[in-house]
């Protein structure tokens, strides 16, 4: 591994998963090697439209020498051979180049290139047995083409290799071709194939590799490395994102901060390892509260945790924060020094809100900052919600002021 990282003590990550095994896995489990294979697909997409671009215009050519020679309606099978090959061609060039390519491309290429080689290795044997030699050429580039240039993946693209080759052995042995054109097109093809084969595998084992460390780099890039929820930037990147869908759908969205109760304490008590140890399971207790994949926690800062509920009203995040909260108390964490009891306890500020033009999404932000402020103030080891009635007496820029208050004098009396 090129990466100077120690995987035994990375999270639970498939792509970390794979890097630790040795000998390097020559096959991913099912949906990996699905990724892989779109992943490859993606990467090699210029090479693709090239190698398809090329054998069209080869055919082009091919049929307008024919054309111009009249050689095209003297020999009816060699038009019909013509006309196979360019309709394996066309579908395959017209979804190299459209949308469509990551969904159909390879399920197009799996029939039509191994039957366009098996047609094109055919035709090429019978051209030389006809007396046109120079044709045999062709067929080491029809070894080559679908285990290098195609975007096949390996053993796709070795069975249409093969598949050719053995058409044009078939082929050369039924028209009775000289034994030593014979013998030396074997050979010549047996070796570029083999060629081909053991340099395609160890571009792929790279390959294999190179996928999963990218991957594996782009996932700790968003995780934060004590608790393993996803970090600062892909919470503040969600919440723009999941703020402007919910805004289009218009739907509300539930923002939750949370807190660790006199964690200070805590530390000072049990040390930060400990700290360190609670925070992990503060932010699995959190996530097991979260069944739904579209939700996200992520580690605020410190002992914060921010996370987005979408399309949840005022009573489900109410549930679900209370829920967490239970649920981290249920952990019972001993705490001596806390002022809330003998547990470790989270406190919990939820902003639910209708987003609209007149709001965005850091005013939700310090909303929910509001009411975690109100749960902290209140006592601690409580949930404390507010939406769109308190968001209206918010002051941007201006923290922590007492909305309460605001709220007393802005609601009429009995
Ligand atoms: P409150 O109930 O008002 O939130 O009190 P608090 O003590 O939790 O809040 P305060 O902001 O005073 O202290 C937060 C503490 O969290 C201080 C810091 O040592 C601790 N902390 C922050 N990040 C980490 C961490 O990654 N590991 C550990 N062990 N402690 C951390
Ligand atoms: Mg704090
Ligand atoms: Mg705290």
């Amino acid at each position: 591994m090129t990466l100077q990282l120690d995987l035994e003590a990375l999270p639970d990550s498939k792509y970390a998963a794979q890097l630790r095994k040795s000998p390097a896995p020559v096959r991913f489990p099912r949906e990996l090697e699905r990724e892989f294979v779109r992943d490859g697909l993606q990467m090699q997409r210029p090479v693709v439209r090239f190698a398809c671009l090329l054998v069209l215009l080869l055919l082009l050519l091919r049929c307008a020498q024919l054309a111009a020679t009249g050689a095209f309606f003297i020999d009816p099978v060699r038009a019909l051979m013509l006309a196979i090959i360019g309709l394996c061609s066309l579908p395959l060039v017209g979804v190299a180049f459209s949308s469509l390519y990551e969904r159909l491309y390879l399920r197009l290429a799996y029939w039509l290139v191994p039957l366009r080689g098996v047609i094109v290795a055919y035709t090429a044997v019978r051209l030389t047995a006809g007396g046109a030699p120079a044709v045999m050429m062709l067929l080491p580039l029809l070894m080559m083409g679908p285990l290098v240039l195609l975007g096949l993946p390996f053993r796709a693209g070795l069975l249409c290799a093969v598949a050719a080759f053995v058409s044009a052995f078939g082929t050369a042995l039924t028209l009775h071709l000289p034994q030593g054109v014979l013998v030396s097109g074997t050979v010549l093809l047996l070796m570029t194939l083999a060629g081909c084969a053991v340099a395609v595998r160890l571009i792929e084992r790279h390959a294999r590799l190179e996928f999963l460390e990218r991957h594996l780099l782009s996932e700790l890039a968003r995780q934060d490395a004590l608790t393993w929820t996803s970090n600062r930037l892909v919470f503040d990147q969600a919440l723009t994102r999941l703020w402007r869908e919910a805004k289009s759908a218009a739907r509300p969205l539930a923002i939750l901060m949370l807190d660790v109760d006199d964690f200070k304490a805590y530390n000072d008590r049990y040390g930060h390892q400990a700290g360190d140890a609670a925070l992990r399971s503060v932010a699995r207790a959190v996530q097991g509260c979260m069944p739904r994949a579209i939700d996200l926690l992520a580690r605020y800062g410190g002992e914060e945790f921010g996370v987005i509920l979408v399309e949840v009203d005022r009573t489900q995040a109410a549930a679900i924060a209370e829920a967490m909260r239970c649920a981290v108390q249920a952990l019972a964490l001993e705490h001596d020094n806390s002022r809330c009891g003998p547990v470790l306890t989270v406190s919990i500020g939820v902003a639910v809100l209708q987003p609209s033009a007149s709001r965005n999404c850091h005013g939700a932000l310090q909303l929910a900052d509001e009411a975690l402020y109100r749960a902290k103030s209140a006592g601690r080891n409580r949930v404390e919600i507010m939406d769109d009635v308190e968001h209206r007496l918010l002051v941007t820029g201006e923290f922590s002021k007492d909305i309460s208050a605001q709220l007393r004098c802005a609601t009429p009396g009995p």
